[in-house]
């Protein structure tokens, strides 16, 4: 199989070069991108001399790299767009390890090119979930996880589709687990990018502190298996080794256990489900010996109760909510607002968010930058000591 790998020097896309290493006679890399981190692109090409095109964010470096690797074709930023690399290049499955918004794009012209997709960026289905969902419909691209809860829920869908009551999403409670939301207003940037069982990229480790990476993950499985928000639940578990289950109308239920590691939902991903697997079947949590489990509490997170507006009334909400998200991450990155600023703005933005039907892909980048204005403007009054 020939890959087109997009987000080569992040977390996943590191992991995603690692199972294709360990595995040379089925996969061949032929094109990668980066963003601003360059510094694994020299390695990447020695490693996979099969690679043709790569792309980076940075023009003034895209000389340097052509000089050194004269038979690989280098694009950047400022004169090429990122999913036109997947026009160019030979391949039969685009890896979307990117993150945040800058992942739909790729992933519509992906599936629109009859390409199989791995997906492991989430936001495309939270910001275009209805349109993935619609070229899939339409017979072109396949279209298979690589979220870890995602991975396990497929794995236990191929045991057993049938009279499935809900689809439970088990969720580790972030970097605060241990904190009320009383001592969540001091908290600093460094405390947040400490996650407890995950080695993940800076943003989805604050979307996991603040639970909002659970709230797009709902949304996420909700478009990936066509489930309704109310047959899709989340349970705490402190462990992060049992990846979600299945509860079925007899009451048993069907899970993934195996350890933190993202390299298994990738592996899976790549061979397009078709390497043997293993779910367990259990009658109670309770059965699964020394791991541990809480009710989820809607106070205590409450970002996550917007997968509910989002998948039930589509349209832009889910546009709206990403990017707010992005805002507020970034500013709190930054060290410009505080955490529970994040959960402030994304709220704000939402309440007032006046969705658009049915949108189209221009509605969507209208939509996306006007929230990325109308949420600057919230960071800068919070600045500016003016939160109402
Ligand atoms: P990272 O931040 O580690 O990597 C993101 C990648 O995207 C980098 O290669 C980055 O380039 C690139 N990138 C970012 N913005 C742009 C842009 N505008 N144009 C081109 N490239 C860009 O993220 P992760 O690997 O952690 O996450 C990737 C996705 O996978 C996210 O959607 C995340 O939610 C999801 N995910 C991640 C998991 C994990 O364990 N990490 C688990 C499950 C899901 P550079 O850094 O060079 O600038
Ligand atoms: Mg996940």
């Amino acid at each position: 199989m020939k890959i087109l790998l997009l987000g080569a020097s992040g977390s996943i896309g590191q992991q995603t070069l690692d199972v294709m290493k360990k595995n040379p006679s089925d996969f061949i890399l032929t094109g990668f991108s980066v963003g601003y981190r360059t510094r694994c692109i020299g390695s990447i090409l020695r490693k996979f001399p099969t690679v043709t095109h790569v792309y980076l964010r940075d023009e003034h470096k895209v000389k340097y790299f052509q000089k050194k690797h004269p038979s690989v074709t280098f694009y950047s930023e400022k004169f090429f767009h990122l999913e036109d690399l997947i026009n160019a290049v030979d391949c039969d499955m685009v890896v979307n390890a990117l993150v945040g918004f800058s992942g739909l794009l790729p992933s519509i012209r992906a599936l629109d090119l009859d390409k199989k997709l791995a997906l492991a960026n989430k936001e495309s289905l939270v910001a275009g979930g209805e349109i993935i969902n619609k070229i899939l419909d339409s017979g072109k691209g396949k279209l298979y996880p690589i979220d870890s809860e995602h991975s396990a829920l497929w794995k236990c869908l191929k045991v057993d589709d049938k009279n499935v009551s809900k689809m439970v999403l088990t969720a580790s409670g972030g970097s605060f687990r241990k904190l009320n939301r009383d001592e969540l207003k001091n908290v600093t940037v460094k405390d947040a990018l400490n996650h407890p069982t995950w080695s993940m990229g800076k943003k989805i480790t604050i979307d996991s502190a603040t639970m909002i990476n659970k709230c797009f993950e709902i949304i996420e499985a909700g478009y990936l298996y066509r489930y309704p928000s109310s047959k899709i639940d989340v349970k705490l578990h402190d462990e992060s080794y049992l990846h979600s289950y299945l509860i079925y109308k007899n009451g048993l239920c069907r899970g993934e256990i195996n350890k933190p590691d993202m390299r298994n939902p990738i592996k899976f991903a790549l061979y397009e489900g078709k390497i043997p697997f293993e779910t367990k079947s259990f009658s109670s949590l309770e059965d699964l010996k020394g791991l541990h489990f809480h009710d989820f509490d809607l106070a205590r997170y409450p970002l996550v109760g917007l997968a509910k507006l989002v998948l039930d009334k589509k349209g832009t909400y889910g546009v709206a909510l990403n990017r707010a998200n992005e805002v507020a991450v970034q500013a709190f990155l930054n060290e410009e607002i505080s955490f529970l600023d994040i959960e402030y703005i994304v709220f704000k933005i939402m309440k007032e968010h006046k969705s658009i039907k049915d949108p189209i892909v221009p509605d969507i980048l209208r939509v996306d930058h006007e929230v990325e204005i109308k949420a600057r403007k919230i960071v800068e009054k919070i600045k500016k000591g003016e939160r109402e």
